[in-house]
């Protein structure tokens, strides 16, 4: 009855049937199998996890590989970083495009876990602010409306309705020069989005338009790379405690508790425009 030569149809539930003990066997094998089942959901839902689910890793596609780059506002001549408004003191080596954050209504960002102002030094802009300039460097109308292009192929990952401040895309480019290595385009103070979370996109495609600030209208962008590939909200951070923009942490100005971190570099930020020129064909 047991040999291997049965058939496997219905012979099967009528021994099953006969069997108490193996009914019993395959009942307790069943339950603990459920009872595994709840004990990993309630481990997943009361595990605290970094915040990390704007990478999108395993949500969407991956991109496929990142050849080329070019800057989001063309022709690019046209179009440059400009400081508006700048106060406090500048260290033009540790942040790009730096202003001061604490000026104006945004103060409120800035204070650390214990309501204190964070100093200006441990500040810093994770991005440059582009403008429509002329050829004096000034800035001149026009900004407002203009499109915005994809830097490069990628996959959208974010698009985040960020209220007075416009709309926020993220995009995730996978670079040539390494197995699992991945750098995210930003775009914040941007309008008119043409592309949803989980989109792919190609290089020079048009995403969004700046969004009309009157005369504060700009584009604000940012290209960040991660040392570890996961870490998108650095602890002890405006991003990691998520105190800053309230919407999206992690962009656009940030600050760290420790001012050896206190670097655009140390959480893999970099200068957008230097990283683009140099890898413009
Ligand atoms: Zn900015």
């Amino acid at each position: 009855m047991r040999g291997i030569h049965r058939a496997k149809s219905t012979n099967r539930v009528v021994s099953d049937n006969r069997d108490p003990y193996r009914i019993l066997l395959l009942t307790s094998i069943g339950l603990a199998g459920l009872c595994l089942i709840a004990a990993a959901y309630v481990w997943d839902i009361t595990t605290p996890r970094q915040r990390d689910a704007i990478t999108g890793s395993g949500a969407w596609s991956t991109p496929r590989i990142a050849r080329r780059f070019d800057f989001p506002l063309l022709p690019s001549e046209q179009y440059g970083p400009y400081v508006q408004g700048i106060s406090g003191e500048l260290t033009s080596d540790t942040r790009y495009g730096v202003q001061n954050p604490a000026w104006g209504n945004q103060r409120n960002c800035f204070l650390d876990s214990d309501g204190n102002d964070v100093p200006f030094s441990q500040l810093f802009h994770s991005g440059v602010d582009l403008w429509a300039l002329n050829s004096n460097g000034q800035v001149i109308l026009g900004t407002a409306g203009s499109p915005i292009h994809a830097v490069a192929d990628g996959v959208v990952t974010h698009v985040q309705d960020a209220g007075q401040d416009g709309y926020i895309i993220i995009t995730k480019h996978r670079l040539q020069d390494g197995t699992e290595r991945f750098i995210y385009s930003a775009f914040w103070h941007v309008d008119y989005v043409q592309v949803g979370a989980g989109d792919p996109v190609n290089l020079g495609q048009v995403v969004a338009q700046v969004y009309d600030q009157g005369g504060n209208s700009h584009l604000h962008w940012e290209m960040h790379t991660f040392s570890d590939g996961t870490l998108l909200f650095p602890p002890d951070t405006a991003g990691g405690r998520g105190t800053c923009n309230g919407r999206v942490a992690g962009v656009g100005y940030t600050w760290d508790d420790n001012p050896l971190r206190a670097h655009p570099d140390y959480y893999g930020y970099v200068d957008p425009i230097a990283f683009v020129s140099a890898r413009i064909e």
